[in-house]
């Protein structure tokens, strides 16, 4: 018997979800060999497979079944791939919708923080829009703050209001408010000075735009208490504008950014171009209870059930799954580094291969699945 038994809650989705999250399970039995870990992986639906099997069953259509999410409940972790796909885009207002399946649980999980790493893997370094030379060394971590700010501050929307029209006439008025208390950011900031710990370069940029907003200011003050209890960490406050232009001109100055919700969003997705692919970037999503993992990208029906999908995504979930749930570093250094060697050796999905990637380098879903537990056996067995 294995040492240790982990349950995970596996949602593949939609699209190419149940193919990707295929090659993350076969991943977990090769972690779990070698690890001596018995990872017990539970599939239930979410998304649009869910609406459609509600209401074959007769229940109310619903992307989030209750039982889906008394298991992710119950779980030690989930492991998401992708919700979403044109046989639902249609769907009338007040209908389900698989989007709302994530919004769900990441609500019904209680997860307040979103972490993203973005890594420019020097073998795939000319697939990024920027020149390489902007590239080298960059290794850097996005902890958003995830249920506060303007997104979930109370919003506002008045007609005919005098003086909101052009030329003085009445008009629509809008208002969103953005809101936070001292504890919602210093749990959020907590945790990317223990993340800055834990990485070589311990260093943590804090971004808000604390020249113009109070909850900047409070954002700030926050920072500084708690980088006063972090001396071996070097903490820098940055302007999110002046962050965005130094995400493109130097990026590999960071190393974590940590910033609320909005600013969070935005940054996250121009430094996702950093690496060129979104079928390589993963995001955890982290609260009090059961964490939840998931591939940045969606559920790409174009290419759904042809087996060419990029599984590289969910197999950074699975390692990010490893580090922050299961505490087991080593294992995750290990998939981490079993990527890198396959990168390295020249294999490809049609995603990430370009014209001088062999025929015979160019790799299925599946494939590709196998070689990173090659190489992840052949690393584990050093
Ligand atoms: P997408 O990320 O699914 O696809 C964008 C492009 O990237 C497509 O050309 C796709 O083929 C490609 N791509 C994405 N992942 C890939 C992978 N692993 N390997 C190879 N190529 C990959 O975004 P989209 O087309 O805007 O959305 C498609 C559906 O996914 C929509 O229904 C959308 O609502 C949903 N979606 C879901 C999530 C999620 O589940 N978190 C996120 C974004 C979009």
């Amino acid at each position: 018997m294995a040492s240790k038994t982990y349950r995970i809650c596996t949602l593949p989705g939609d699209g190419i979800g149940p193919e990707i999250m295929a090659q993350a399970v076969k991943a977990l039995e090769a972690i779990g060999r070698a690890y001596d870990v018995d990872f017990q992986c539970e599939e239930h639906l979410i998304g649009g497979c869910a609406i459609d099997a509600t209401a074959a069953a007769g229940r109310t259509p619903t992307a989030l079944p209750d039982e889906t999410l008394e298991a992710a409940r119950a779980c030690d972790a989930v492991l998401l791939a992708a919700v979403g796909g044109p046989k639902w885009d249609g769907a009338a207002p007040g209908q389900a919708r698989p989007e709302q399946g994530l919004l769900a649980i990441r609500k019904q999980l209680g997860l307040y923080l979103n972490l993203r790493p973005v890594r420019v893997y020097p073998a795939l370094i000319d697939a990024s829009p920027l020149r390489p030379e902007r590239l080298k060394g960059v290794d850097l971590v996005i902890v958003r703050e995830l249920t506060g700010g303007l997104y979930f501050g109370a919003h506002e929307r008045k007609t005919d209001v005098a003086g909101a029209g052009a030329d003085g006439r009445p008009g629509t008025f809008c208002r969103d408010t953005m809101e936070y208390s001292e504890y919602e950011i210093e749990r959020v900031v907590r945790w990317a000075f223990e993340a800055a710990r834990r990485r070589p370069s311990k260093r943590v940029a804090s971004v808000d735009k604390a020249n113009v907003l109070e909850t900047s200011r409070l954002w700030r003050e926050v920072a500084h208490r708690v980088a006063a209890e972090y001396p071996d960490v070097e903490e820098t406050d940055v302007l999110v504008d002046n962050c965005s232009m130094q995400l493109v001109n130097n990026p590999a100055q960071f190393s974590v950014l940590v910033t609320e919700n909005t600013f969070g969003d935005i940054l996250s997705d121009e430094a996702s171009m950093l690496s060129g692919s979104l079928g390589m970037l993963a995001s955890a999503s982290l609260g009090d209870g059961t964490a939840l993992y998931e591939p940045s990208h969606g559920s790409a029906p174009d290419i759904a059930g042809r087996g060419i999908a990029n599984p590289i995504a969910q197999l950074l979930s699975v390692e990010l799954m490893l580090r922050y749930s299961f505490k087991m570093d080593d294992a995750a250094d290990a998939l981490a580094g079993a990527i890198d060697d396959v990168l390295a050796d020249g294999w490809r999905t049609g995603d990430i291969a370009d014209a001088s990637t062999p025929a015979d380098h160019r790799l299925g879903t599946d494939a590709m699945g196998d070689k990173v537990v090659e190489a992840f056996e052949a690393r584990a067995a050093r």
